[in-house]
Formats: structure tokens, C-alpha cells, sequence
């Protein structure tokens, strides 16, 4: 605990530093700090002191989609590329010059980019940037080399964050992303040529950082039928006074993803401002965008925006947390009625209150018979699912086991199994004994669904970082908290808390 609070203190410490003593001649490495910012909210970590490779055509993405409002002309009194406000004090950026032509060719977003030829050489402009500079001179302060953020190592494909440092993005998500966007800004303002072109009443932050009004109102006849009109926050009739609004603020994450856009009124979405919606509106958000519409939104909307619910779910489940470890207030309804934000699992994702209760349970045995060309299933040896207290597991040892017949369609990317092993299921109708085999279905965001009267694996992270497994049925409480219960009435029923998720869903017992 100490060291990771000291950790914390040393990455500030350096953030800072970076920003002081590092050589900012073009604004690259603004970018790079701000991409990898996002990279590690938008995926869920294993643990607070997990490392995390970062691909480098994920950051050549990010460089484009952050570089493509600067490459528009900012001023409609120039013309040409001497209108695009310039990042560096040489000649252009090649970044922006490839983005400029692409805009010159009526490609209007990145999504559309991405279809077209103009993709290629774009991409290619991003890496050869990325790879000559920023990536290795970002950690050059004072003209000496830091490695704090990640090893500099010959790899042309991928970086890998030191252990505890994606993990410090995400707490300080907020700050770096402020902090790079300011001296970001100030490099631009302080370049002779871009002063001539903003003026003295500049809405330059705006320009360069500001939200897409104009690809928000495509999202706006999507969202109004599949919310049939109603605001999302208030649940009352809209009339002409609907907004778009980013259910995860912009101001939070400046990123624009299909799912996090919900209707609200003009007076709803300017009451809640920046903050953070209460924990009702983001179950129901949860329900409306990724389960029930998830696949609408993605058809109606990756034309002009990046889908994907996954992300979206990983960036709430982060902004919740961070909203949970700092205090701060959820926003619930108009007139500034505010909640505290709670300590709240998200380790059952989507709850469905008006879906009804599954009430599952141990089906009987099927056995595992061997045919021809039977379907194997990856089958976890050194896993074992704690019927019980929490079991230590390692995933790494992995064998391939013929599926069980019987068992209904089942998919080796998804299905799986591993030994239970404890008594604390052994009761009820269909008990589950201490070393049955289990055949279990891994939970993706996409698949869901209502979790409640389930039975579940979850998994939590111990002290080392190794994975966890328990298996219990789950129920939700009036409160919103989600308590855990075995079958067997000698253990106690558990409440679950942040450091659990659930990671796949009991099918049944096979027989071996
Ligand atoms: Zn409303």
C-alpha cells in the first residue's frame, strides 16, 4: 500500500518534471502523453500493479484521431495549409499535413478515414512519427534519459508500461490529460506563425479540444426513437429541447464513443454539467446502450463514431471508480440533487430489473464421451473454482479437453473448464461437490445480460496479482449493492466489493 502511494507521488512528481524539463520542439509528445492517458482507461486492468502493453499502431490510431480537428483551417482568412495553425516551429508536421489532404478530400472523420485510401499513408505518417520521436525522447528530462513510464527497448511493435504505472493513468486520468492539453496549447499559441492566425479573442482551446457539435446531432434521431422520446434522465416527454449528452462527460474523457451518448432535455444535460450521473442512471445506461441497443448503436453510429461497448464499459467502470476513491458526487436529477458515490461492484455488469429472475441452477450431469473430431475446450488445470473461499489460480497451464456432449452449442473462445473444489455449493436441489469438473462460459460485455439469480465466477485479485476464483449465486440488495451466497447455509453470504468482477457464468457439472 505504501509503495503504491509512493508510486503515485513519484508519477506526479514526474509528470510534472516532464512537462518542465523535457524539450518540447513540436507538440508530439503532448499527444503521446495524452494517448497513452486514454489507452489505459479504456481497458480494464488485471491489477493496480499490472503491467500493460501498449501496441503501437493503437497510439498511431490515437495520434490521428487527437491531431484531426488541428489539421482543419483555423482561419477562414488564409487559405491552403498557411491557414492550419502549425505544431512546431519548422515546417509543418507531417502528421498534419497527410490529415489536412485527407479533410481536402471530403474524408470527414476518422471513421471514414479508416475505409478509404488515404488510411495507409496516414497510419504510416503516425508510426514513422511516433517511432522517431516522441516515443523514446518523452522520457528525456533535462536532457538525460528517465525510463519511469516504460522501458526504451528495440521493439518496433509495442511498449510495455512498468508495473503500476497504467494504474496511475487511470487515478490521475484528469490531471495528465489537463496538464498535456495546457502546455499543448501554450507551444501552439507561443509558435510566431499561429499568433498571427489566432488573434487576441481566440477560441483556440475550444478549436483544438472542443466537442464535435455538428457529428452529435447525427447521433441525436438514433437516440430520440430508441429512448421513444422520453429523456433519458427524467424519463419525461422531449419536445424541441433535446440534447445530446455524453453519459461519461466529455470533460471527463474526451474521447467520443457511440455508446456513451444518451437524449436528455437542454435542462437536464445543462444541470448535470461535468459530473458524473448517479448510479440508477448508469445501470439504466448500462442496460439501454449495452445490452439492449449495443448492437443497433454500433450499425447506426460507427459511421461517424468509434463503437465499441466493451471500451465504453471499461472507461465508466474507471470514471466510477475514480469518482468512488475521491468522493465525489454523482449528479441525480435536475436541480442539483446530488448522491454521494458509492463503493459499488461493477463486477455484475448490466443488472436488468424488469427482466425475470433466471433461476438457475446445476443441471444434471452430462457426460464427456469421446467421438471422432469432437470439439476440445480449453480446460484449466492449475484453476481451481473455489467453492469456498477465494482459491489461488494460474491460468498459464492450459490443456485442451474434449467438450461435453449434451451441453448445447459451445464455442472454445468463450466455454471453458476447471475443477471445483470446495463444499460451500453443496446444498439446494443440484449441489456442486468439491472436485466436480465444471463447464463454465466466459462473460463478455456484449453477452451479459441480467447476471441476478445466476450462479457466477468471480474473480479477485490477490496481493501478487494473481487471479482469484469463487464461485457463488449472485443478488442484487435494495441498496444497489450486490451480496454473494453459497447453497450451503454454513457459509456466509459475502458483499461483493471493487476488487471482484465476474468473469464467467456457471453452465453445469460435467461427469467425468
Ligand atoms: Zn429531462
Amino acid at each position: 500500500m505504501i509503495g503504491a502511494m509512493q508510486q503515485q507521488l513519484d508519477f506526479i512528481a514526474y509528470i510534472q518534471r516532464m512537462l518542465v524539463e523535457g524539450d518540447f520542439s513540436a507538440t508530439y509528445k503532448f499527444a503521446l502523453l495524452h494517448a497513452l492517458a486514454d489507452v489505459c482507461v479504456e481497458q480494464p486492468l488485471l491489477s493496480e500493479q499490472s503491467q500493460l502493453v501498449i501496441e503501437l499502431p493503437t497510439l498511431a490510431d490515437k495520434l490521428i484521431t487527437l491531431y484531426w480537428h488541428h489539421a482543419m483551417p483555423f482561419s477562414s482568412e488564409h487559405t491552403g495549409e498557411s491557414a492550419l495553425l502549425k505544431q512546431n516551429t519548422g515546417a509543418q508536421s507531417k502528421v498534419i499535413s497527410v490529415l489536412f489532404e485527407c479533410q481536402q478530400n471530403n474524408i470527414r472523420n476518422f471513421r471514414q478515414l479508416k475505409q478509404s485510401p488515404f488510411y495507409k499513408p496516414t497510419f504510416n505518417a503516425a508510426m514513422a512519427t511516433i517511432k522517431t520521436g516522441p516515443l523514446w525522447r518523452l522520457q528525456i528530462l533535462a536532457k538525460q534519459e528517465e525510463c519511469f513510464l516504460y522501458p526504451h527497448t528495440n521493439s518496433t511493435q509495442f511498449i510495455t508500461l512498468n508495473a503500476g504505472i497504467a494504474s496511475c493513468f487511470r487515478r490521475f486520468y484528469d490531471l495528465v490529460v489537463y496538464l498535456a492539453k495546457n502546455a499543448w496549447l501554450q507551444k501552439i499559441q507561443s509558435i510566431k506563425h499561429n499568433q498571427a492566425l489566432i488573434g487576441p479573442q481566440s477560441q483556440l482551446q475550444e478549436f483544438l479540444f472542443g466537442v464535435d457539435r455538428n457529428a452529435l446531432t447525427k447521433a441525436k434521431p438514433v437516440l430520440v426513437e430508441l429512448q421513444s422520446n422520453t429523456c433519458f434522465y427524467c424519463q419525461k416527454p422531449m419536445k424541441n429541447d433535446v440534447e445530446v449528452d455524453h453519459f461519461i462527460p466529455f470533460a471527463r474523457y474526451a474521447n467520443d464513443l457511440g455508446h456513451n451518448f444518451v437524449a436528455a432535455h437542454r435542462a437536464c444535460n445543462n444541470n448535470k454539467r461535468d459530473f458524473l450521473a448517479a448510479q440508477q442512471h448508469r445501470e439504466r445506461w448500462q442496460n439501454q446502450n449495452l445490452v439492449v441497443n449495443s448492437q443497433i448503436i454500433s450499425n447506426e453510429l460507427s459511421a461517424y463514431f468509434h463503437c465499441d461497448a466493451d471500451k465504453s464499459l471499461a472507461v465508466s467502470n474507471w470514471a466510477y471508480q475514480v469518482a468512488q476513491a475521491n468522493n465525489a458526487k454523482l449528479w441525480l436529477a435536475n436541480k442539483d440533487h446530488f448522491e454521494e458515490a458509492k463503493l459499488t461492484a461493477d463486477i455484475v455488469p448490466f443488472p436488468q430489473a424488469k427482466q425475470p429472475e433466471l433461476n438457475q441452477v446445476a443441471e444434471p450431469a452430462v457426460s464427456l464421451k469421446s467421438s471422432g473430431n469432437a470439439l476440445k475446450l480449453p480446460y484449466f488445470p492449475n484453476i481451481k473454482i473455489a467453492c469456498g473461499h477465494f482459491k489461488t489460480g494460474d491460468e498459464s497451464d492450459m490443456e485442451l479437453m474434449e467438450a461435453p456432449l449434451g451441453a448445447g452449442k459451445l464455442d472454445p473462445q468463450v466455454h471453458f473448464l476447471a475443477h471445483a473444489s470446495g463444499n460451500s455449493m453443496n446444498g439446494g436441489k443440484h449441489p456442486i461437490f468439491d472436485g466436480d469438473l465444471l463447464l463454465l462460459e466466459l462473460i463478455t460485455s456484449d453477452k451479459a445480460g441480467s447476471l441476478r439469480g445466476q450462479i457466477v465466477a468471480i474473480e479477485r485479485d490477490d496481493i501478487g496479482g494473481e487471479g482469484q476464483y469463487l464461485l457463488r449465486k449472485v443478488n442484487k440488495l435494495p441498496n444497489g449493492q450486490y451480496e454473494l451466497i453459497a447453497q450451503n447455509p454454513d457459509y456466509e453470504v459475502m458483499i461483493a466489493d471493487e476488487s471482484m468482477r465476474t468473469f464467467a457464468r456457471f453452465k453445469q457439472v460435467v461427469a467425468e
